[in-house]
């Protein structure tokens, strides 16, 4: 195996080093077939077990009930933002959206082309620190669904519980999908972009209801419909092989670590030493607020701006990379996702006290 630094990217972030190792070998010859994975037909029986597998895998995995559909599409998330109110809504029809960060507002302003959409909720005006209580906003009666991010990747922060609403739930869970476990049935639709938590950029899971494939307005281009590629088992065109490849990876590789139980609870101890640091003393300030805290990825400030850019290039001096915080908040941010390993957050806390010593304001 090469050398691996600890790599805290946002997306696409780190995956597992035996997923990537078995995929440098597929790519050149899947399976002794002598073809490689990137030039296989996807018609082949070899790529059709390949992505019934990753299918079935996601299915055992989030427990997925059978009048859902598994769909593997391309476009990225951000392709949903258009996607969903397009199938969904139409004139007239109302749908409810919580904007509790860049990509919610992404989504909300793409919604409002298809239909009437009521904002319940902001924290923009706290740079998004936070994610509401149910208390704090409610949802019309004729609101087709309640919309929310599961996980505010730029901010840090996550729900901690889903709103408990008898709406019908449609959530972007690109950055905590399969981060721990979830009640399907409570969600028309969940959807996740693949290179955060899992597997290569290219596509993007659509775990949709069935009865919502039969929604879409008559004058929805072909691509578009939900339904066409529910239809053809997401093979209406070509899919992105090698993105759907390395998400079944990822799958067996999970399955191996005891699947989500066991990866929340990785998490959450994982999360847990790197919140203790911060919250150890003051020089480390974290973004979010305790209670709206993430645990897939934790921004945070040191005391000046200045500190913060020497920190980063110190860390990265000794193989902690990918640590600077998104534009729009500055600062530090790591990402520690499914794949990300315990021990390179325990070597981060070590460089952040080393480094707090070392550098008094
Ligand atoms: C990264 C991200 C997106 C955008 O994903 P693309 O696949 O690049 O379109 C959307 N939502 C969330 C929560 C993200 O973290």
């Amino acid at each position: 195996m090469v050398d691996r630094v600890y790599n805290f990217s946002p997306g696409p972030a780190t995956l597992p080093g035996e997923v990537l190792q078995q995929a440098s070998k597929d790519v050149v010859n899947f399976k002794e077939t002598g073809i490689g994975l990137i030039e296989m037909s996807h018609r082949s029986k070899e790529f059709i077990a390949v992505t019934e597998g990753a299918e079935q895998l996601l299915r055992e995995l989030m427990d997925i009930p059978d009048n859902y559909k598994v769909l593997f599409l391309q476009g990225g998330a951000s392709s949903q933002f258009y996607m969903i109110p397009m199938n969904l809504l139409g004139k007239g029809k109302k749908a409810t959206y919580l904007n509790t960060g860049a990509w919610s507002k992404k989504a909300i302003k793409e919604a409002k082309l298809f239909g009437d959409i009521d904002v319940a909720y902001s924290s923009e005006e706290q740079v998004f620190n936070r994610v509401p209580k149910d208390s704090e906003y409610s949802v019309a009666d004729d609101s087709e669904y309640l919309y929310f991010v599961s996980n505010n990747t730029i901010y840090g922060t996550q729900f901690p519980e889903f709103p408990d609403t008898e709406k019908m739930l449609i959530s972007d869970m690109s950055s905590d999908i399969l981060s721990r476990k979830i009640d399907v049935s409570k969600f028309g639709i969940i959807f996740a972009g693949a290179q955060k938590n899992m597997g290569p950029a290219g596509v993007t899971i659509v775990i949709i209801r069935d009865d919502l494939l039969e929604k879409t307005p008559e004058n929805t281009p072909t691509m578009l419909c939900y339904k066409t590629h529910s239809d053809k088992g997401s093979m209406f065109n070509t899919p992105p092989c090698f993105a759907i490849y390395g998400v079944g990876e990822v799958l067996k590789w999970l399955k191996k670590q005891g699947g989500v139980a066991a990866m929340e609870a990785i998490n959450k101890e994982k999360a847990g030493i790197l919140y203790d640091c911060i919250d150890s003393g003051e020089y480390y300030r974290g973004h979010a607020e305790k209670d709206s805290r993430s645990l897939m990825n934790i921004p945070f400030n040191l005391p000046t701006p200045e500190l913060e850019a020497q920190f980063i290039t110190e860390a990265e001096a000794i193989g902690l990379n990918g640590l600077k915080g998104h534009r729009s908040i500055g600062g530090c941010r790591a990402s520690i996702y499914n794949a990300f390993p315990k021990e390179g957050v325990v070597k981060l806390v070590a460089f952040m006290k080393e480094f707090e010593a070392a550098n008094q304001a």
